[in-house]
């Protein structure tokens, strides 16, 4: 019997291929097979093998260089760039789109911000599966992703993934007196953030360059997992170009001119990888995809707290998250990520104003230690799109479609949740809010929507495209809609439902 195929090894990826397995499938996974290169792992190792505290300061900075150097949202981790492709290999144009794809082991979660939320049923308007079908694929996906968070504030709005029994990476003094200060309201719920994070963390501080530990949990870790288990083969090779099905089996088409055979296929290459093979295997001219808008908020804390937030320890993952409910802002929820001190704070503020005042170098330092920054996330529908289409050499052509109303919600949005930090001690500085590029929260997909009767451009609710029997498409890429709440968690949960279904 032919196994299926599984096309990429990142959160999506990792998370049928789990389902199918579990389901006594056997499982063939490709990716684009990049890895960590040796002489950055050596590094990662021997910080590990040191305890924080006797770490010298140049092995902390060689440690930060890496994405020190990195140009524009360029994002590196490890000292390296291996896990996100350079704009110029996935677009012929980017017309202004952050975002950006990756062929690496583990995908895109090699680098990411491990912030974890469901969605919630109410930002789950007219979509063919509601939060209780999701429910237990989120508990099937924590069986092998930890999630570091506590219930508090927060628990009423999420109650897809209950947290009981979780333990928080310990929040930092800037958190603890926020949230002390924090009075309970029903359209605002500020609580501690909730990370993909193992127990054991030192607060080395190092997250936003790569945990030495690898607490911070990336695909790639489940993909060796899986390695270990009957029926699952990883197949890094050449990019998969193109799909086609006959009456009972799929045929995937590699960048080297092969090809695979499967029983089905299950496409997880992320929003991006898996937009052109789209295009290609279902011949479309264009797909559009629809993203969460970002913004970022500084506010002040000018009240001391009980620790400088940074000495360690200490993590400069988000500390705390906050939700608003306001339906006078909008009818969907506006999600917030509060990040406290890290170690860009002091050097953005240098960039930015040093010229004009030289000689502030202690000024930067202490408004560095105030700065809680809140990255608003909207619904897709107050944010842009993106329309892709296949340029001539095959790479993607984006051409960005602004939404009019971005700005001024985000403002409204920016304007309301700053009413409610300033309770908690946080003096929002709305003035100085800024938008972030389209796709630059990495929170984009829904180029091929899941809906009851699908048509052109959409998929049935186990991802299928119309007239495909063999195709599944699992990541980002089938959502309905992208709620402002973290993306990756309800990706994962999907991918796994649609993987634990026997299509027959
Ligand atoms: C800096 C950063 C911070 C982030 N922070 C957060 C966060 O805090 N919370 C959150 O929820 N999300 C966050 N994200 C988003 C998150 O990383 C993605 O949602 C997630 O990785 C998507 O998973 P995926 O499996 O769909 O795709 P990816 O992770 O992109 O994986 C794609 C996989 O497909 C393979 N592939 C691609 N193209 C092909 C091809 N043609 N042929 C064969 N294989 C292919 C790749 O090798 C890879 O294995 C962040 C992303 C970034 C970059
Ligand atoms: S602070 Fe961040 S980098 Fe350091 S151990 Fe904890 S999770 Fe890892």
């Amino acid at each position: 019997m032919l196994p299926d195929l599984v096309i990429g090894s990142g959160p999506a990826g990792v998370s049928v291929a789990t389902a199918l397995l579990a389901r006594g499938r056997r499982v063939v996974m490709l990716d684009g097979g990049k890895d960590l290169p040796p002489e950055a792992e050596a590094r990662r190792g021997a910080l590990a093998a040191t305890p924080p505290e006797r770490w010298r300061e140049d092995q902390r900075t060689a440690w930060q260089a890496g994405q020190f150097d990195a140009a524009g949202s360029e994002v590196r981790r490890f000292g390296t760039g291996y896990a996100m492709e350079p704009a110029e290999a996935t677009f012929a144009a980017t017309d202004g789109l952050a975002l950006r794809a990756s062929l690496a082991v583990g995908g895109l979660s090699n680098y990411w911000g491990a912030a974890m939320l469901p969605y919630r049923q109410s930002d789950m308007g007219g979509w063919p599966i509601s939060e209780a079908d999701l429910a237990p694929h989120y508990a099937a996906v924590l069986d092998f992703v930890p999630m570091a968070g506590v219930t508090d504030a927060l628990a009423p709005l999420f109650p897809a993934v209950p947290m009981a029994g979780r333990s928080p990476i310990p929040p930092g003094p800037q958190a603890r007196r926020a949230l002390s200060r924090h009075y309970p309201s029903d359209r605002f719920h500020l609580g501690l953030a909730r990370q993909a994070v193992a127990s054991g963390c030192t607060g080395c501080g190092m997250c936003l360059h790569g945990c030495p530990w690898r607490l911070i949990w990336s695909a790639r870790q489940q993909v060796a997992r899986l390695r270990q288990q009957e029926g699952f083969t990883h197949r890094p090779g050449p990019p998969v170009l193109s799909i086609s099905e006959t009456g009972n089996a799929a045929t995937v088409h590699l960048a080297d001119g092969t090809s695979v055979e499967g029983a089905r296929v299950y496409l997880a290459a992320g929003v991006l990888g898996t937009a052109p093979i789209l295009l290609r295997a279902l011949d479309l001219p264009d797909l559009v995809m629809r993203d969460s808008a970002q913004g970022f908020l500084p506010t002040l804390q000018l009240a001391r707290t009980d620790a400088a937030p940074d000495r360690m320890p200490f993590h400069t993952l988000p500390q705390m998250f906050a939700e608003l409910t306001d339906p006078a802002v909008s009818p969907q929820t506006v999600h917030a990520q509060l990040y406290g001190w890290n170690e860009y704070y002091e050097r953005d503020l240098r960039t930015n104003y040093g010229s004009k005042l030289p000689f502030a170098g202690p000024l930067w330092r202490t408004l560095a230690r105030r700065l809680v920054v809140a990255q608003i996330f909207l619904h897709s529908d107050h944010s842009a799109s993106a329309r892709l289409a296949l340029a001539p050499d095959g790479r993607l052509q984006a051409h960005v479609l602004k939404n009019p109303e971005t700005w001024g919600q985000l403002k409204r949005a920016a304007t309301a949740m700053g009413g409610h930090l300033r309770r908690a001690g946080l003096q929002p500085l709305v003035f100085a809010l800024r938008a972030g590029a389209p796709g630059s929260g990495f929170h984009a997909g829904s180029t091929l929507p899941m809906t009851r009767n699908p048509g052109p451009r959409q998929s049935d609710p186990l991802g299928r495209p119309v007239g495909r029997q063999r195709l599944h498409v699992v990541d980002a890429s089938v959502l309905p809609a992208i709620p402002a709440t973290t993306i990756t968690l309800a990706v994962m949960a999907n991918a796994h439902r649609i993987g634990a279904y026997n299509p027959g």
